[in-house]
């Protein structure tokens, strides 16, 4: 389950930053992994950050994955053989074109209003 954290840097004060854990990672491995990534592609003059803190966000429960409902009952054929899925939760329009395939997003609805972010 991927979870909404928040961790804080050496030297940022009081500052949050929001992030958004990967399957099967816990939240400290998820700010290390951030910041990893940070502290290796530093600016000339920027300092390496260590994480001092990390937290679930106050809305960690809400889930970020999108509950899909199959709107077709018969597949439809064009452009290829898929099908329409709506979100329940954010109203996302989706299409899967494989049967165990992940629903692809409409382009139109990857908005921040939507499950994932
Ligand atoms: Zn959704």
């Amino acid at each position: 389950m991927r979870q909404k954290i928040e961790f804080q840097c050496n030297g940022y004060g009081d500052y949050w930053e929001p992030a958004i854990t990967n399957e099967g990672e816990t939240p400290e491995q998820c700010a290390e992994r951030i910041v990893q990534h940070f502290n290796d592609t530093l600016y000339p003059g920027e300092k390496a950050r260590t994480v001092t803190g990390v937290r679930l966000a106050p809305d960690a429960q809400v889930t970020i994955e999108h509950n899909w409902y199959k709107l077709n009952n018969v597949t439809i054929m064009k452009p290829g053989p898929h099908d329409q899925y709506r979100c329940l939760k954010c109203h996302a329009m989706g299409k899967r074109f494989t049967l165990d395939g992940d629903v692809q997003v409409d382009y139109r609805h990857r908005s921040k209003k939507n499950c994932k972010i």
